[in-house]
């Protein structure tokens, strides 16, 4: 059987309950997190259904993919405070743009030219994201931005930079 048959006969014991009536998220919260099957957001924050928006992508880059969807989050559906949360032993820090290009052309026949968002210094990549949006005029809030580093072994998240200054 596929995974994804798999899965599909999982959804069908899931019962969304009051989150279902709610289109705003009862936390106004919007996470930016990677991709990797490692990371279960709504347990590791305890995130209930309806809470917060979650935004993935490789790496849980501040991508302009990621802040156009962060920018709809804030401006149509109300939420207040963006948690960026990258992790240790990602792949985009483990490997650099050249050599996932040459894989998937490798893989695919096929050139790719797209940067991936692959990072030397783990911190500065969670800074430069949380810097990035503090800084975008197409979001509304920019005063609760906040930046982490999700330690896998240690299962620990911890704080990168200051939290800005609680104006506003
Ligand atoms: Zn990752």
């Amino acid at each position: 059987m596929d995974s994804i048959d798999q899965v599909l006969m999982n959804s069908r014991l899931h019962f969304l309950g009051m989150a279902a009536r709610a289109r705003e998220t009862a936390m106004k919260l919007a996470v930016l997190t990677c991709m990797d099957a490692r990371i279960d957001v709504s347990r590791l924050l305890g995130l209930q259904p309806g809470d917060a928006h979650v935004i993935r992508n490789a790496g849980g880059r501040a991508t302009d993919d990621a802040i156009r969807s962060i920018a709809l989050s804030q401006a149509v559906l109300g939420t207040r405070e963006v948690m960026v949360i990258h992790h240790t032993d990602c792949a985009l820090g483990r490997l650099t743009q050249s050599e996932i290009a040459d894989r998937i052309r490798a893989a695919t026949g096929h050139d790719f030219t797209d940067a991936v968002g692959c990072f030397g210094d783990p911190i500065q990549a969670i800074v430069d994201d949380v810097e990035r949006l503090r800084g975008h005029s197409n979001l509304v809030f920019h005063d609760k931005i906040r930046g982490f580093m999700y330690d896998l072994l240690a299962n620990s998240v911890t704080e990168v930079g200051s939290s800005p200054a609680s104006s506003g």
